[in-house]
């Protein structure tokens, strides 16, 4: 990780900070005003950005797209003419400290490559924005920590991308697990794969810290987590006590050099909840299903993507209705945490909880499938 430069002392970057978040919550108190949208600024102009993240941000009632932060000043000129922000709201890698002077920015979005997420995260803070952060947060927990540890000391709040926390067939699972009547769910299993055929920075580990586990298999470790926790404690640090994983053989060794292909993970939690899940960059899966000890169960299948789930209870379908994008629900969702000061459902202690377990796969895998503790 590179630590990002700031050019002015400790003292003035705390004052600018402080009074930056301050000003917010005054702006938000504001006597009888309509809160403002919050401005936020995509970091990373990639697929994701461009393909849901800008669309979602045209839906949004509680923030707007009012900046971006490019390697490309001409893709950046494209995007503020769509847009309607003005020139000066687009920002270098490099330049990230100046977004410290613009007031119509309170939210930054980090949507760059997984290697990349604690420089840009931290380099946001010091700042003095709050983060919203893709998954997986890092490619280390040493990582999450620097990153988590720099917000804190800037006084902005950080938050995962896991959108799936504010898509309501997944927060209907979160209820059922929580309701005595249906759940708690003991037996949870699920798959997401899909093929990889370009050399893409998703295979090169240095970039990814890892393949599909840190990809897409994180999906699959969420889901198991929300199906889990019963006593819904949304409390960002709810884990499995112990996992066990094993790497299949590669298919195609010389494509997946220093990352895995295919890998397959028990998740075993406190209460003697188990939960089996594979994922792999060859094939494809897209699945979640968990089952109480009386019979109850819920099937996503898909489950993963960015909408037209197909979900089945054994009492029934659920009969709710799909989001436009769960991107602008994600979206507005952080928005009003960070303006209402509400409690953030993906914070960067969750993302951090998710990088101790995927280190704690990995090192099941790499053991031979040897039974690993977590403490998170
Ligand atoms: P992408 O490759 O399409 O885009 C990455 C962007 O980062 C590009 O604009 C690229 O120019 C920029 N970038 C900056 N520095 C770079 C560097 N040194 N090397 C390579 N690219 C660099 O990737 P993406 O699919 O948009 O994924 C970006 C992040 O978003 C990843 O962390 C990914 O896990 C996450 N993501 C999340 C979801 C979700 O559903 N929550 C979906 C897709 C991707």
């Amino acid at each position: 990780m590179n630590t990002p430069r700031w050019s002015g002392t400790r003292r003035e970057f705390l004052a600018q900070t402080t009074a930056g978040a301050a000003a917010l919550a005054v702006g938000a108190r504001a006597q009888g005003a309509a809160p403002r949208k919050l401005g936020v600024a995509l970091v990373g102009l990639g697929s994701y950005s461009t393909g849901q993240l800008a669309p979602a941000l045209k839906l949004t009632q509680h923030c707007r797209l009012a900046g971006v932060v490019t390697g490309s000043r001409e893709k950046g000129r494209r995007w503020a003419q769509e847009f309607g922000f003005p020139e000066s709201s687009i920002y270098g890698y490099d330049t990230m400290s100046r977004l410290a002077d613009n007031k119509d920015i309170d939210i930054v979005y980090v949507v760059t490559p997984n290697s990349l997420h604690a420089e840009h995260t931290i380099a946001a803070a010091w700042a003095g924005k709050h983060v919203i952060c893709e998954k997986p947060m890092a490619n280390s927990v040493a990582d999450c920590d620097a990153m988590l540890r720099a917000c804190r000391v800037a006084g902005v709040k950080l938050a995962i991308g896991y959108r799936l926390h504010f898509e309501p067939q997944h927060r209907e699972m979160m209820r059922l697990a929580q309701d005595p009547q249906f759940g708690p769910f003991v037996r949870m299993q699920g798959g997401l794969a899909f093929p990889i055929n370009r050399r893409v920075w998703r295979v090169e580990k240095a970039m990814a810290g890892g393949g599909p586990l840190m990809d897409i298999g994180i999906y699959c470790l969420q889901a198991a987590c929300m199906a889990a926790d019963a006593k819904g404690d949304a409390h960002a640090t709810f884990a499995p006590v112990a996992v066990t994983a094993r790497e299949h053989p590669k298919k195609r060794p010389e494509f997946f050099l220093d990352v895995e292909e295919t890998i397959e993970w028990t998740m075993e939690f406190a209460n003697g909840a188990k939960a089996q899940l594979i994922t792999s960059y060859n094939g494809g899966a897209d699945q979640f299903r968990a089952e109480s000890a009386q019979g109850n169960w819920i099937e996503f299948q898909p489950g993963f993507g960015y909408g037209g789930f197909k979900v089945a209870t054994n009492k029934g379908p659920l009969g709710i209705t799909p989001p436009q994008s769960q991107q602008a629900l994600q979206l507005d969702g952080l928005a009003e945490c960070f303006r209402d000061g509400k409690p953030i459902p993906v914070p960067g202690e969750m993302g951090r909880r998710d990088m101790v377990i995927i280190e704690a796969i990995y090192r099941s895998a790499a053991r031979g499938g040897e039974r690993v503790e977590i403490k998170v």
